[in-house]
């Protein structure tokens, strides 16, 4: 099996990746102090080629359904709260700013929006209508998700898998199928869209993603609305996708209102008088 022998390469690989310093820290702190050391065994151009594949296949895919792009005045004004974000993103990695973010937007119900490794942008129609965001509120959800992008967090998870040697699981959906981009594109699909992160990396995605917004002219006081509009439609009929890879409570909630006086003052520098 071309997959276990991968694997297995490289789990050998791993002590001394580790002992050759494996560990660093994807991002400068910012104001919100997002520095935690992280354990980094792959490179971000493995990342950034699976999850080039899955991006386009989810933009082929909506695209053959006619659902790529058709409510443009969503997709612009997801570009435009995009473009006033990632200037804002040199605070935390100086080469951000210069990466191809990408904006697409799928027509769906589903309440949903990632940012894929590299800064690839998806959001569905979906997390817009059903929650009535306003733009202050959707820059949350995108700062939030660019913020998990920055940090590398699915770069970070697939070196823990393959540090814990699990043959299964994200390391081995990743990189154990060799040929078949096909699926290699189906299961980088899911390994990088549907990942659940962990509570530390959804704390430093929320606190990045509020120091982004804030800088970027954009009232992080929404944080709390969004994620009290995400935490009501959790109980309806169609639960938001997205909270199956972001639990929310009221924990969450207040989180952000604790970070207010640390981003207030950026928005009020931020803001055009
Ligand atoms: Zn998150």
């Amino acid at each position: 099996m071309v997959a276990r022998r991968v694997i297995a390469a490289m789990a050998l690989g791993i002590a001394a990746s580790a002992m050759l310093g494996g560990c660093a820290s994807t991002t400068a702190g910012g104001a919100v102090g997002a520095e935690r050391k992280q354990l980094l065994l792959v490179s971000s151009q493995e990342l950034d080629q699976a999850a080039a594949q899955g991006y386009a296949k989810l933009k082929a895919d909506a695209a053959a359904k006619g659902a790529l792009n058709q409510d443009k005045a969503l997709l612009q004004r997801v570009k435009a709260i995009a473009g006033r974000l990632t200037p804002q993103t040199k605070i935390f990695r100086p080469d951000a700013p210069g990466w191809k973010w990408e904006v697409n937007v799928i027509t769906s119900e589903q309440i949903n929006a990632f940012v894929m490794p590299g800064g690839r942008i998806m959001v569905y129609t979906g997390l817009a209508r059903r929650l009535e965001l306003g733009d202050d509120e959707l820059a949350v959800v995108i700062g939030h998700e660019m913020s998990h992008a920055l940090r590398e967090h699915s770069r970070e998870q697939v070196s823990q898998a393959l540090a814990a040697q699990t043959a299964i699981g994200l390391g081995a959906a990743l990189f154990g199928l060799g040929q078949g981009s096909a699926d290699v594109a189906a299961v980088g699909y899911q390994a990088l869209v549907a990942t659940r992160f962990s509570r530390t990396d959804e704390n430093e995605a929320d606190r990045m993603g509020l120091e982004l917004m804030a800088r970027g002219g954009y009232d992080p006081r929404a944080g709390v609305s969004l994620w009290q509009k995400m935490i009501k439609a959790k109980s309806g009929a169609q639960p938001p996708e997205f909270l199956s890879s972001h639990p929310t409570d009221a924990s969450r909630v207040q989180t952000i209102q604790s970070l207010l006086p640390t981003v207030m003052p950026l928005y009020a520098a931020a803001r055009p008088r």
